[in-house]
């Protein structure tokens, strides 16, 4: 395991288990094979209902920041920070409150758990499915 992999899978990790504590379906995740910087996270593309349009953008700004947030160092983020910049601009949310909800995130200790258990999975493979991500996060590895 080389140290862009685990970062690749730590960051991905980051989105998938925020886009599900926030509302949304995971329908896979996945890390580049050979020593890319991008992965994805793919959404389901209906979003969490009966939400304002400003609490859609600030929880959708907040899955995009969330792994900036966690390490200020990850310098593959800046496609995300654009991304979260421009939700926050169109809804008019102060960067604080989206700020904040991240950080909610990260101190959970069952979050960090979760994160921690869809990251390990997505060393040893480049895919992990909706139902795989779902079985890690609630029923361990
Ligand atoms: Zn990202």
């Amino acid at each position: 395991m080389n140290e862009i992999h685990a970062r690749t899978s730590r960051h991905e990790a980051l989105h998938c288990v925020a886009a599900y504590w926030l509302g949304w379906q995971v329908d896979a995740v996945s890390r580049p094979h050979a020593g890319g910087l991008h992965g994805a996270t793919h959404l389901s593309k209906t979003p969490p209902s009966g939400l304002e349009p400003r609490e859609l953008g600030l929880r959708k700004a907040a899955v995009f920041l969330i792994p900036a947030i966690d390490d200020p160092t990850d310098d593959t983020c800046e496609e995300d920070i654009n991304e979260a910049d421009i939700l926050v601009r169109l809804s008019g949310i102060p960067l604080s409150k989206v700020w904040a909800a991240a950080q909610a995130l990260l101190v959970d200790p069952s979050f960090r758990e979760q994160v921690r258990r869809v990251e390990y999975a997505l060393h040893e493979t480049t895919l992990l499915s909706g139902a795989e991500i779902r079985h890690l996060m609630f029923h361990g590895e």
